[in-house]
């Protein structure tokens, strides 16, 4: 492991993803893009990304995940409608950027795992992984718990699908010690300038918070994954 090895991550598979290609290209950095294997190559559309959502994306969240797919079947979203164009990459893109991007797993459809019923939550984790391998002949060994949120149950049905590790959105820079199925992660706002992604990178975030009272570890930073 390089001494402060940076890993640049991207959630869901935005089709808006594929624009970074250039840029990775010229800077030739590492970035792993954590796909939604129900909705990319498809016109589906992402849940969160609903016009009509009657209520917020947020709200929806903490809901059970059969009672939010049923407040959303009720606007009027059907999970496997296909739109007049893509949310997410498609295939042509996906290989277009695999010589530069790693891919890796999120979910089928982005549900929140720890509001998925037993057998819901195993086919989101293991579909996932089967159908990247599968369909797209990607090498699949770690996944992104979509909104970051994971339980005892998640970790579990993680490491029994094969993956090697599971990511977090939890604030944080990971070491040796960390665990591989908690992995923190530097969240960055697409509306940041560059002193803020800096402030938030350089762990500066961080120690401001710390002194405000919330304990964290900086410094011995083996391994930043963003
Ligand atoms: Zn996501």
């Amino acid at each position: 492991m390089p001494s402060k090895a940076m890993v640049i991550t991207f959630d869901d598979g935005h089709i808006g993803n594929y624009e970074l290609l250039p840029i990775i290209k010229k800077l030739n950095i590492p970035v792993t893009i954590f796909l939604c294997a129900s909705i990319i190559d498809t016109n589906r559309q992402f849940w969160f990304q609903y016009d009509e959502l009657p209520m917020s994306a947020e709200k929806l969240k903490k809901k059970k995940n059969n009672e939010r797919l049923k407040i959303l079947r009720k606007a009027g979203f059907d999970k496997n409608h296909e739109y007049d164009s893509a949310s997410a990459l498609q295939r042509k893109h996906i290989e277009e950027m695999r010589p530069y991007v790693n891919f890796q797993a999120h979910a089928m459809y982005h549900p929140i795992f720890p509001n998925c019923d037993d057998e819901e939550v195993r086919t989101e984790i293991f579909g996932t992984k089967e159908a990247l391998e599968n369909k797209f002949g990607l090498e699949i060994n770690a996944i992104a718990y979509p909104n970051g949120d994971y339980c005892e149950r998640t970790i579990r049905l993680s490491k029994e699908a094969g993956y090697q590790c599971g990511l977090t959105v939890e604030y944080g820079f990971n070491d040796l010690e960390s665990d591989l199925f908690i992995l923190k992660r530097l969240g960055l706002d697409d509306s940041y300038d560059k002193n803020e992604l800096i402030a938030k990178v350089s762990g500066l975030w961080d120690f401001i918070k710390t002194r405000n009272g919330r304990k964290q570890t900086v410094g011995k930073t083996e391994k930043v994954v963003s």
